[in-house]
């Protein structure tokens, strides 16, 4: 077959697979051949060899092969059928919980066996549970395998052996030579000296590691074939964004012009004097605003730094030119703390500022979206209900989302298709898009910033306005207390506020917020003469609005709450958190905890009320939030101990999904992937869309634009 084809031909021209089959391949986004060969297994099993029984460990993958001694039915806590298999070396039981009548006649006395399977510590020393098995003669030299076995990521309805031998017959069908495999994409400039092994050579040597090849090596992702696919996938992914980049900057948007005067107002408004890092974003967001294509800027600055104020010059220098704005927020807490802080900085200068969130219905949301389209709400704020498909603006320039790590890359792209001139989802030549200011509190270090969002400009408030003290974090075990809560005690009654965050490693919210009730009712108990709210997840908008609210006019002391205060609260006069459990959250997320407080002129005390025993590395993580207050730092060490996924939120977003990278552990690799990315773009900008097509699914590719 013309190799050049793999990516157009259907892996239906493969014997044994039809219409039925291929739809379940396709479900993991395998329809060409080349999909298939870039279906890259997940680990490997050796059964090239035969452990002897007595040399295996617990949990390890092996072959082995014995006699049977014995097999019953034993009738413990769960029936099961029990073999007793023996060689030179050491006996082992193998142990199947679903089992036939007829099974047992596999297992005669005297019968030889060869298993596959984990071993595992049981009941009767080691034990391999349901391990694959066949009889064998007694001669020895049944064959085992030469190749080292892949396992590949599937779904339900597809066997490992399906995935096997499809892939087995297509490398059987592959000339063998380099040259007619498959299309290299990269040139030769752009592979680093030791990346230069063909491609084909890469992927025959994965989906079959030779008998020696290096286990250990492999299921790290550090075998040189795995990096050599790993950097083309990165570039893949790095190629993407940009190209999304360009297809936004392509587009047209609204130039929109300083109001030296409107400025002006604002900033008395504001009552302090912008950081010379506020300054600094202002400018390079204030130069965006004005070019005529949209302006996609990421504002990363710590909890505190001050980015709101940079959001009202930005959202002012739209209004100003007689466009709307939108304001999107993760939660409806902070979408109405926006919306006061906004109504107080803008009412002043006429601009009429309104709000909407999935609680808002009806009548009331009607009203909310004719002053909208009219044009006569200037600025909007809210929560995703923002970009609902029945919201239209009259004149949107410029979208502002706050606390970028809770969006994706797909949601970042619908509010794209909120168009200033909104006829449809295809722009038009000459139609315009708003201009998108992304604002993020977690810090994000800068190679990984770089391929995350490579489709973003980049600006970084590094600055804390003046005056703040920073917080001092102490840890103390939860055996002591009761000490915290006569602490909290002390600082309410000399007239702090204090958080109490409960967390539990469970994902589950109806459990979260079970814990919390249960920590009020202990605190309340404890604490008689304070003023105590609670807030959590599953309270109506309203209740949870009206406690904030509370705590904000400081007729509650302390409050209780689950992480949903995490980010971008602000209670000044808050000085003191407690925080239970703070081993199982990540470092991020303490770090934006913590930046609920220290936000007023008062000492402020942070304490992490960890259970014992902590590991090592929790340990570890856990002075790192007492020896600094630096989110960089905070997020540099995070990233290394937990990995980006963590770092990026990518669970809660499905950011980006890798076959074989790993923006960690191959972040080495990252500098040359921009590189190799300029010099295709610059000198082989055919070679592109083609390498995204072999690693990035279709419905995964960023953006359709
Ligand atoms: P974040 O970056 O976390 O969103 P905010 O915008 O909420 O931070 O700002 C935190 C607090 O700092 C607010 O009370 C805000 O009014 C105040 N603030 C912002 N910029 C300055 C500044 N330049 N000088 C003094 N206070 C400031
Ligand atoms: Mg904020």
């Amino acid at each position: 077959m013309p190799p050049e084809d793999l990516a157009q031909q259907s892996i239906i021209t493969l014997k044994g697979i039809g219409p039925s089959l291929a739809a379940k391949f396709a479900k993991l986004g395998v329809s060409s051949l080349q999909d298939l060969l870039f279906h890259l297994p997940l680990r490997y099993q050796d059964r090239t060899r035969i452990t002897p029984i007595g040399a295996l460990f617990p949990g390890q993958e092996a072959v082995i092969e014995g006699e049977v001694l014995t097999a019953d039915v034993a009738f413990g806590r769960r029936r099961s059928l029990v073999c007793r298999l023996q060689d030179a070396s050491g006996i082992i039981t193998l142990r199947f919980y679903h089992f036939s009548a007829a099974q047992k006649q596999n297992f005669i006395t005297g019968t030889r066996l060869r298993c596959f399977g984990e071993s595992r510590r049981g009941a009767s020393g080691l034990e391999m549970y349901h391990p694959e098995y066949r009889p064998v003669d007694h001669t020895g030299d049944e064959a085992l395998d030469d190749r080292l076995t892949a396992v590949y990521p599937s779904t339900e309805g597809l066997s490992q052996l399906s995935w096997r031998k499809f892939i087995a017959q297509l490398f059987v069908q592959l000339p063998d030579s380099n040259a007619s495999g498959i299309k290299e994409w990269l040139p030769a400039q752009c592979l680093a000296e030791q990346l230069k092994v063909s491609l084909m050579d890469a992927l025959r040597y994965l989906h079959h590691p030779p008998p020696n090849a290096r286990l250990d090596q492999l299921s790290e992702g550090k075998h040189p074939y795995q990096r050599r696919l790993a950097f083309e996938e990165l570039l893949a992914h790095h190629l993407s964004l940009l190209q999304l980049r360009e297809s936004v900057r392509s587009l047209q948007a609204p130039v929109l012009s300083p109001d030296p005067a409107a400025n002006k107002q604002l900033l008395t408004a504001l009552g302090f004097s912008l950081t010379r890092a506020q300054q600094r974003v202002w400018a390079e967001i204030a130069t965006d605003l004005q070019k005529n294509n949209p302006m996609l800027r990421l504002l990363q600055g710590d909890v505190g730094s001050g980015k709101t104020a940079v959001a009202a010059l930005a959202a002012l220098q739209a209004i100003s030119n007689g466009f709307q704005v939108a304001i999107m927020a993760p939660t409806e807490i902070l979408a109405e703390q926006h919306l006061q802080a906004f109504q107080e900085w803008f009412e002043p200068l006429n601009i009429s500022v309104d709000w909407l969130t999935g609680r808002i219905k009806g009548k009331k949301r009607q009203a909310v979206l004719e002053k909208l389209l009219s044009g006569q709400t200037r600025l909007l704020i809210g929560t995703h209900a923002l970009f609902q498909d029945d919201i239209h603006y009259h004149q949107l320039a410029l979208v502002i989302i706050d606390e970028q790590h809770r969006f994706g890359v797909h949601q970042r792209l619908a509010l794209r298709e909120k168009g200033v001139s909104q006829s449809s989802s295809t722009h038009q030549q000459g139609e315009q898009v708003p201009h998108q200011l992304i604002m993020t509190a977690t810090p994000i270090p800068r190679t990984l910033a770089m391929s995350a969002y490579a489709d973003l400009d980049i600006s970084v408030i590094d600055e804390l306005p003046p005056g703040r003290t920073p917080v001092n974090t102490v840890l103390i075990e939860n055996s002591r207390r009761s000490q915290v809560v006569e602490r909290v005690r002390n600082a309410c009654q000399q007239g702090c506020q204090a958080y109490w965050v409960c967390t539990l490693i469970e994902e589950s919210e109806v459990l979260q917020c079970q814990a919390a009730e249960a920590c009020e009712q202990e605190l309340s108990a404890a604490l008689p003469e304070l003023n105590i709210g609670l807030v959590h997840g599953r309270m109506k908008g309203a209740e949870k609005a009206e406690v904030m609210a509370a705590f904000h006019r400081a007729e509650l002391d302390l409050l209780i709450a689950t992480t949903v205060i995490e980010v971008g609260v602000n209670v000044p006069n808050a000085s003191l958190m407690i925080i239970e459990n703070p081993e199982r959250l990540g470092l991020a997320q303490l770090h934006q905890l913590r930046g609920r407080v220290g936000r007023g002129s008062r000492a402020s005390y942070c304490v992490l009320l960890y259970s014992s025993p902590l590991s090592m590395q929790g340990k570890e993580r856990l002075s790192v939030m007492r020896e600094t207050n630096d989110g960089f730092v905070i997020a540099e060490k995070d990233l290394q101990l937990r990995g980006p996924g963590e770092v990026l939120g990518s669970r809660q977003t499905g950011l980006i999904q890798f076959k074989i990278a790993d923006l960690q552990r191959d972040a080495d690799l990252l500098g040359a992937v921009h590189q190799a990315a300029e010099t295709l773009f610059s000198q082989y900008p055919s070679h592109i869309e083609p390498l995204i097509q072999r690693w990035i699914p279709a419905r995964e590719i960023y953006g359709n634009a």
